[in-house]
C-alpha cells in the first residue's frame, strides 16, 4: 500500500467509514505480521514517586510533597515488587514517576545500578519529561544524560509524556511540561545511542483531528530517520479526578449546562469532554495509526484504558500487540479506571479473537508461543 500523506489522513479521520478504515488497517497489520501472532509482555509498572511539580491538568496521579498520600518508594518495597515480577514470569519493569523537586540524577543512577546489581531484568524507564528534568537540573545535555542512565542500567525508554505532540495543545493541557521538540529530541538521542523506545499518544481531550495528524506525522518523520521506535500505543484521555474536568468551567455534567457557563460563552472552555473517547473513536484512531505509521512495526491495543473486549476488537483494526499484563498499574487507576485482568484473561482474549498468543520482550522477540492456558 502506498504511503498516505497528511491531507489523506485527515480526510480518513474525519469522514471515512469505520469498517472500511478497519479493513485497510487490518490489511497493513496482516502484511507486517502474517503469522497471526498477537504478543504480550509480562511486566510491572513501578511508579517510584507520585510527587510532581508539573501538575498536568489531565493527570490524576500527581501529588504535592505535603499531601498525605504523597510517596517515594523505598528500596525494600521496590526490590519486593521486582522479585514478585520475576516470580510471575516477568521480564521487564516499567519504572516511571513524577518530577520530584528533591531528586537529582545521582538518585536515578543509584536506583538503576542497585536494580541491575540484584536482578536480571530489563529496565524500561523514565519518559522524556523525566529525562529532560534530570538533564536540566544537572546542567547536562540530553545526550550526556541518556548515556549516563544507559550506562547505569537503563535499557529502553517509554513514550510517556507525549500526549498530543502539538505545542498548541500542550500549552493548554500541560503548560509546565516539555514541548513537542524536546520530547522528540529525547527519543532521537536515545535512538542514536542504539536504545529502543516506544511512542504513545493520549487523545480525546481538547485536540482537533489536525493535531492527531501532526502527532502521527512527527512520529513517522523521526522514525524515518532513526528506526528506533518499536511500537506505537494510542490511548484515550481518562477524565476522572483530573483538573481538566474539575475546574469551574468543566465541572458541569452536561453539554447544555456547559454552554450556559461564562467560560463557554467567552471561548475559554477548551471544549473538553466529560467522557472518555467512545469505542468508535478509539478504533478509528487506532486504525489510522496503523495505516499512517507504516514504518513503526507494532501497534499496541490498550486494554488498560479500553477494557479487554474493545482491545480484542482492536486486533482487527490494526493492533498486533496486547501490551503488558500489568502486574501493577497506578496512573490510569488514579483517574478511576481499573480493568482487572489476569495473564490468563489476556491469553484467552487473544485466542478467542482468532490469534496465537505469544509472550515477548521489549524488542518484540518472541519468548514463547503460548500452547496452553
Ligand atoms: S502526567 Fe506526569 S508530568 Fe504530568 S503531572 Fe502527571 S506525573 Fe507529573
Amino acid at each position: 500500500m502506498k504511503r498516505i500523506n497528511k491531507k489523506t489522513a485527515l480526510k480518513l479521520l474525519r469522514s471515512s467509514d469505520l469498517l472500511s478504515l478497519g479493513m485497510t488497517a487490518d490489511k497493513v497489520r496482516r502484511k507486517l505480521h502474517p503469522k497471526g501472532i498477537v504478543t504480550f509482555i509480562i511486566d510491572r509498572n513501578i511508579n517510584y514517586t507520585n510527587i510532581c511539580i508539573n501538575r498536568c491538568k489531565f493527570c490524576a496521579f500527581w501529588r504535592n510533597e505535603k499531601d498525605p498520600d504523597a510517596y517515594i518508594l523505598n528500596k525494600k518495597s521496590l526490590f519486593k515488587k521486582i522479585e514478585e515480577t520475576i516470580r510471575l514470569g516477568g521480564t521487564q519493569i516499567l519504572i516511571q514517576g513524577g518530577l520530584h523537586p528533591e531528586l537529582d540524577i545521582s538518585y536515578y543512577v543509584e536506583l538503576l545500578k542497585s536494580i541491575k546489581e540484584k536482578f536480571n531484568i530489563h529496565v524500561h524507564g523514565f519518559s522524556p519529561p523525566e529525562i529532560c528534568y534530570m538533564a536540566d537540573k544537572a546542567g547536562f545535555t540530553l545526550k550526556k544524560t541518556i548515556k549516563i542512565l544507559n550506562d547505569a542500567g537503563l535499557d529502553s525508554i517509554p513514550g510517556g509524556g507525549a500526549e498530543i505532540l502539538s505545542d498548541r495543545i500542550r500549552e493548554k493541557l500541560s503548560p509546565n511540561k516539555i514541548g513537542k521538540d524536546r520530547w522528540l529530541k529525547v527519543m532521537e538521542e536515545a535512538h542514536k545511542l542504539g536504545m529502543k523506545t516506544t511512542a504513545t499518544m493520549m487523545f480525546g481531550s481538547i485536540e482537533k483531528p489536525e493535531d492527531i495528524i501532526e502527532h502521527l506525522d512527527a512520529v513517522r518523520t523521526l522514525q524515518n530517520k532513526t528506526h528506533g521506535f518499536t511500537a506505537f500505543i494510542p490511548w484515550s484521555f481518562q477524565p476522572g479526578n483530573t483538573e481538566l474536568v474539575q475546574s469551574t468551567a468543566y465541572s458541569v455534567q452536561s453539554k447544555n449546562a456547559l454552554r450556559s457557563t461564562p467560560a463557554y460563552r467567552s471561548g475559554r472552555h477548551h471544549a473538553v469532554r466529560f467522557y472518555a473517547a467512545t469505542a468508535v473513536e478509539y478504533l478509528r484512531i487506532l486504525a489510522l495509526s496503523r495505516i499512517y505509521l507504516d514504518n513503526v512495526p507494532n501497534i499496541q491495543a490498550s486494554w488498560v484504558t479500553q477494557g479487554l473486549k474493545l482491545a480484542q476488537t482492536a486486533l482487527r483494526f490494526g493492533a498486533n500487540d496486547f501490551g503488558s499484563t500489568m502486574i501493577e498499574e497506578n496512573v490510569v487507576k488514579a483517574a478511576g479506571v481499573s480493568y482487572c485482568v489476569s495473564k490468563e484473561d489476556i491469553i484467552h482474549a487473544i485466542r478467542a479473537a482468532g490469534f496465537k498468543p505469544a509472550q515477548r520482550d521489549m524488542y518484540y522477540n518472541i519468548i514463547g508461543l503460548v500452547v496452553s492456558g
